[in-house]
């Protein structure tokens, strides 16, 4: 391979951070993001993320729902540069539109930034999302936000990341006082203090210290908060994990960082951290082995499909994750499922709320290329090759309806809309087994069925009702010996797209019950 493109490529790799923050709705997200966006400069104002929230309650009425609720139905990629590094961030929807999207965006990332109300602790979606990057082994770093509020004890609070989510903590900084005491963070690895000062703590300042004893920090903070510091670091240094960088790297240890993002107190230098700590974009497994994000010919994969971005176009978007090569506007790939080669025209990147055509990116980067409906979930496109990246997991859905047609004229429409919409990859479609043929959809985030219902009406003028029913939970069964009788008591059988079975479950215990009843058969979270 030619060594110049070779340079390049590993520039381009070393330079790169891709990744996702997770939490639970209302934890500081888009607060932090924004700051982040704001550090490296890529947009002018801060509050534009905030804006991009509102701005598309009133730009969006290609879709009313977004309209209704103010919320976005879409996600996107944020990039900026920073220190040298190109920073991607991934949005995960995080609020009613919670959907599978959320968590296949992550197989995009390289790493994760676990974002945690000090007051809130662990919450439910940040367990769910937690749990997905723990499965990839990718490594997770936290930060516990609003600590110019009264929330839990950190010692608690890394208590808590053990009990609830089984990962241990290093804290890379801690806090001085809490709420209307805050002080600041002493940082534990640099041995300094950032100061947080004046009535509307606007102002932060940086100042070396010996180390926690140092009576710079007790003529600042006073003595209670100084001496409660002392017993809490001396409390740390014997019994706390040391920083270990292959735990950090492999997901075993996160480290965590105490801040406010509002207040943009210690955002800056947990972004310096990360940036130092976080992976560059590695080999991704695929039929031919690891590809190295070196390797001179372009691949990347198709994690997500998005309909209808632009309200003047129906247009979709495939987002493509690169994994190898330099990609280049106008360039042909195989697009292997398909067996063909396709140019790609008219790639897209995401700066805040603005698109722009690409020209080149590389791995680690997303880009969004228009789709006519030729992507699917999955798809792997490489550069005179035929690589196949491993198939994305499948999440198993928690919110079931049985689908049907108003109209029986309609029929044929509604069976296309069914099977286009269902293979974007926010909806799973199950079929009952026995002599009635129904139709069961299932999701993750209850927005997508009002999504559902609205696209089948606005895209192929097919009004539909939903019955939601009363499962919670989704099994794939496999068994050699299967004996669907057996299922009858405590759950439904049913079979998904590809004829594979599926169990619903009311509650746990169904589940449960249905394990013990059933002992030869395995209970799958994914698809086998
Ligand atoms: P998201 O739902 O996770 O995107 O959360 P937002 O960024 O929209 O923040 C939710 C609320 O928390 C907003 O009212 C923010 O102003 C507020 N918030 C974010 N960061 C902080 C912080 O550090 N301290 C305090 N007190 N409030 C914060």
């Amino acid at each position: 391979m030619s060594q110049t493109l070779h340079n390049e490529i590993q520039k381009e790799v070393d330079k790169r951070r891709t990744f996702a923050i997770i939490s639970h709705p209302d934890a500081g997200k888009t607060t932090l993001t924004e700051k982040l966006l704001l550090f490296g400069g890529a947009i002018r104002l801060a509050g534009s993320v905030k804006a991009r929230k509102a701005s598309r309650h009133a730009t969006s009425d290609w879709m009313e729902i977004e309209k209704q609720r103010g919320i976005s139905v879409t996600s996107s990629v944020m990039q900026f540069d920073y220190n040298g590094h190109r920073v991607n961030i991934l949005d995960t929807p995080g609020h009613q539109d919670f959907s599978e999207d959320t968590y296949r965006t992550l197989t995009a990332a390289d790493s994760a930034v676990m974002l945690i109300d000090v007051a809130k602790g662990v919450e439910a979606q940040t367990i769910k999302l937690f749990q997905v990057c723990r499965k990839r082994g990718i490594p997770i770093f936290t930060f516990i936000n609003k600590l110019d509020r009264e929330g839990k004890n950190p010692f608690e609070l890394m208590e808590e990341l053990e009990q609830v989510l089984g990962i241990r903590s290093v804290p890379m900084n801690w806090p001085i006082g809490m709420g209307r005491d805050l002080c600041g963070v002493y940082d534990r690895m640099k041995n300094q203090v950032e100061l947080f000062q004046g009535d509307d703590h606007s102002t932060i300042q940086v100042r070396p210290v010996d180390d926690y004893n140092d009576t710079v920090i007790r003529d600042m903070a006073g003595e209670y908060l100084h001496d409660q510091l002392v017993q809490d670091l001396e409390l740390l240094d014997v019994a706390g994990d040391p920083f270990d960088f292959d735990k950090v790297r492999s997901g075993e240890l996160t480290p965590v960082f105490f801040g406010s993002a509002v207040n943009n107190f210690g955002v800056q230098t947990f972004l310096e951290n990360f940036l130092q700590l976080a992976p560059k974009p590695g080999p991704r497994n695929s039929t031919e082995g690891p590809v190295e994000p070196t390797n001179e010919k372009f691949t990347g994969y198709v994690f997500k499909i998005q309909a209808n971005m632009n309200p003047a176009h129906r247009d979709r978007i495939a987002f493509l994750r690169i994994c190898s090569g330099r990609f280049e506007r106008g360039m042909s790939v195989r697009h292997v499922r398909a067996g063909k080669d396709i140019k790609l025209s008219q790639p897209q990147q995401f700066l805040a709320q603005d698109r722009d055509i690409v020209e080149t990116a590389y791995p680690g980067d997303i880009i969004g290329l228009f789709d006519p409906g030729i992507f699917r979930i999955g798809d792997s496109l490489s550069q005179g090759g035929e690589v196949v990246f491993d198939e994305l997991p499948t999440f198993p859905p928690e919110i079931f309806a049985k689908v049907t047609v108003k109209n029986a004229l309609k029929h044929k429409q509604y069976q296309k809309g069914l099977d286009q919409l269902t293979e974007e990859g926010t909806i799973q479609i199950f079929h009952s087994i026995g002599n009635f043929d129904e139709t069961i959809l299932g999701v993750v985030g209850h927005l997508q069925f009002e999504v559902f219902e609205h696209r089948m009406r606005a895209e192929y003028g097919v009004e539909i009702q939903l019955h939601r029913m009363t499962f919670q939970a989704a099994r794939w069964i496999v068994d050699e010996n299967l004996d669907p009788t057996k299922f009858r008591i405590n759950s439904t059988l049913v079979k998904d797209k590809k004829g594979n079975y599926v169990a619903l479950f009311e509650n746990e215990y169904a589940m449960r019950t249905a394990m013990e009843k059933n002992p030869t058969a395995k209970f799958l979270e994914t698809q086998p």
